[in-house]
């Protein structure tokens, strides 16, 4: 009998590698696990029709020592990751039918290292959205409460990971993607550094802020996950050799005994963003909650103290003007000609039109005309190109920051999961769900977000998540605290 709720990759790997069970055994636990509930919690779009062969394949690996710590690990992958031979479609009606041609660099590692694809999950359109409610095929429920939304865009991720229905999921964060969901979902997800995970493979939204990271149950387990796909990939151009972020320790994590002159250990100081936690619209009960998790850490010797980012109060507005210009830029090429759906008119232009209004739902479409606008000739310089100079005073804010505090924590949300429906009408109040989790897009800078309670709502436990964010690939230090919340 395996005990899918107790499992975490460690565990999984201990029973794999002594023989208690076999991968089969497992992707067999996970498939009837899906089989239950995902009629209900509609967290994949497809469930995979080769998950025992692939499992078949991990068992013959661990037999004749060619296993690694992700061999035979059940996975979920978000719909906007190509696997070869296998339908990605972002959620889109656009892409319905699209097969993938090639692996993304991270399937590749992850198939290398014998980990088994479940299926692919629901997301928001094109990870446009916080609700997964903009996919054009289904809303996922929330496991912790059926009425509410999973968060997004990665809710499908985040669902299949909190209800059982994968041990580890992929997702990727553009401005909170992966963090937001997790969080209402209560459980662990992070974002890595921009540059230390490989784009290839994955389609894009916002080029210069998506990153793909793990969904997971522990801190510990989405460190396995990072190391499996991380890396220098000669496919994406942004992703950064090693030995060059070891050169520039100016913006990475150093030990603090290192920073100290190798004289006596310096306690981790944690920064605490005040004035920008002291904003409308903040559930009280989340700051009560971060106050919490805060004095435990206290408790534990870290070391808490107020910073000053003056401009992370701009992130969200900057973000909703950079993001949508890659957005439109990226989305071009959704043509009718080249991938998906085709729909003929009277000309070219005619079925490039009538082909995106049928394609397109309504947010993309906002967004990719957001985009055009603020990119446009007389506007791009009063919005797009202010906007890069505002991401820039961002940046300019965490670099200064970092250079006394290790680490900077926030809420993950503004409030736990709400309703399904509440905020489809206004996307702006959908836009504030990410207030904490872009600055760190905006930065290029790894963050977490890690369970740090429940609160209670109609008799439902509601999770809340803690957020912490490191220096420039400064992934170790965000997964040393990390583990000490949960
Ligand atoms: N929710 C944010 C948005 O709608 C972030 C999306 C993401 O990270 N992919 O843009």
């Amino acid at each position: 009998m395996i005990h899918l709720t107790e499992l975490t990759i460690a565990k999984a790997r201990k029973s794999l590698d002594s023989g208690e069970f076999t991968a089969v055994e497992l992707a067999q636990a996970y498939l009837e696990a899906i089989k239950e509930k995902n009629g209900e919690i509609f967290a994949y779009l497809e469930v995979f029709d080769d998950v025992l062969e692939q499992a078949k394949r991990a068992d013959e690996m661990i037999k004749t020592g060619k296993g690694s710590p992700m061999t035979g690990i059940p996975m979920a992958i978000k719909d906007n990751m190509l696997i070869e031979g296998k339908e990605s479609t972002s959620a889109s009606k656009i892409l319905k039918g699209h097969i993938g041609t090639y692996d993304a660099t991270v399937i590749a590692k992850l198939k290398t290292a014998g980990a088994v694809f479940l299926g692919r999950t629901n997301m928001d359109e094109f990870a446009m959205g916080s609700s997964t409610e903009t996919s054009a095929y289904g809303k996922t429920k929330n496991p912790r409460d059926t009425a509410r939304v999973p968060g997004g865009s990665s809710g499908g991720s985040a669902a299949a990971v909190a209800s059982d229905m994968a041990l580890v999921a992929l997702g990727s964060d553009t401005g909170g993607s992966i963090r937001q969901p997790a969080a209402f979902c209560g459980i662990v997800g992070m974002k890595p550094s921009y540059g230390a995970v490989s784009r290839f493979g994955l389609m894009a939204m916002a080029s210069s802020l998506d990153q793909i990271g793990p969904f997971t149950k522990t801190v510990e387990d989405a460190e396995i996950v990072f190391e499996a796909i991380r890396g220098c990939d000669p496919l994406d151009s942004t992703t950064i050799p090693e030995n060059l972020v070891l050169k520039n320790k100016k913006t990475t994590w150093i030990p603090a005994q290192g920073r100290n002159d190798g004289s006596e250990a310096k306690k981790i100081k944690i920064g605490i963003p005040r004035d920008f936690l002291s904003m409308k619209g903040l559930d009280p009960r989340v700051l009560e909650n971060f106050e919490d998790t805060i004095k435990k850490l206290e408790a534990k010797g870290y070391e808490i103290v107020d910073v000053s980012l003056p401009y992370m109060k701009y992130s969200l507005a900057t973000y909703y003007i950079i993001m949508p210009a890659e957005v439109s830029s990226n989305l071009a090429r959704f043509d009718g000609v080249r991938f998906g759906l085709s729909v003929q008119g009277a000309d070219v232009s005619d079925s490039y039109k009538k082909t995106r209004a049928q394609g397109f739902g309504e947010e993309v479409r906002r967004r990719i005309l957001l985009g055009a606008y603020v990119l446009s000739a007389g506007y791009a310089d009063a919005y797009y190109r202010n906007a890069l100079k505002a991401r820039k005073l961002i940046r300019k804010d965490f670099e200064r920051v970092f250079k006394e505090v290790d680490l900077i924590a926030t809420p993950t949300t503004p409030s736990p999961a709400f309703k399904i429906g509440e905020k489809m009408n206004d996307p702006l109040q959908m836009y504030l769900a990410d207030i904490f989790t872009v600055p760190a897009n905006m930065a290029e800078l790894p963050a977490i977000s890690v369970p740090s309670g429940t609160v209670e709502e109609e008799g439902k436990q509601l999770p809340l998540g803690f957020h912490l964010i490191a220096p420039y690939f400064g992934e170790e230090i965000l997964f040393k605290v990390g583990r000490e919340i949960s």
